[in-house]
C-alpha cells in the first residue's frame, strides 16, 4: 500500500500531526464534503454509500475522537442531545454567516445573507469564535407543527 498520497486530506492529517490512515482519510473526506454537521449515523450511511463500503462503528468512533482531539473536526451537541461532527475547515467557511437551527428536525441551514458581526469586546478580551444561531422551525417542518 503506497504511503505517499497527493490527497489534500492526508496533508491536513500530517499538518495536525496525526498518522495518516485510510479510515481517517475517509471520514475527513466525508466531513469536508458535508454542508452541515453530521451525526454518527449520517456519517455511517455516507461511508457505506462510498466505493470502499462501510466502516465499522468502533473504528468510526475512534477516528472521530482523534479528529476532534487534533482539531481537524469539531463535536457539538444538537438540540436533541445528539452529537454532530463538522470538519474545522467547513466550520471556518461557515463562521462568517449566521445559521438557522430547526428545533424539530435538528437541521441546520446557512443564512448567508446574515453576516456575523465583529465582536466589540472590552480591553484584554480576545474572541476565538462568534456563532449566530437562529432557532425555530424550518419550512419542511412548519406544516407538521401546524397540524398538531
Ligand atoms: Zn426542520
Ligand atoms: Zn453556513
Amino acid at each position: 500500500m503506497p504511503e505517499i498520497s497527493p490527497d489534500p486530506f492526508a496533508a491536513q492529517l500530517r499538518a495536525a500531526a496525526v498518522k495518516v490512515t485510510r479510515p481517517r482519510l475517509r471520514v475527513l473526506a466525508v466531513l469536508s464534503r458535508a454542508t452541515a454537521a453530521l451525526t454518527h449515523s449520517e456519517l455511517e450511511e455516507q461511508l457505506a454509500d462510498s466505493p470502499q463500503g462501510i466502516l465499522d462503528r468502533v473504528t468510526l468512533y475512534r477516528v472521530l475522537d482523534s479528529l476532534v482531539e487534533c482539531g481537524l473536526a469539531q463535536r457539538t451537541l444538537d438540540a436533541r442531545g445528539v452529537y454532530r461532527f463538522l470538519s474545522s475547515s467547513v466550520q471556518a467557511r461557515h463562521a462568517a454567516h449566521a445559521h438557522f437551527h430547526c428545533q424539530r428536525c435538528g437541521g441546520i441551514t446557512c443564512l448567508e445573507q446574515m453576516e456575523v458581526p465583529v465582536a466589540d469586546l472590552p480591553a484584554g478580551y480576545s474572541a476565538r469564535q462568534v456563532d449566530i444561531e437562529v432557532r425555530g422551525v424550518c419550512a419542511a417542518c412548519a406544516p407538521l407543527s401546524g397540524a398538531a
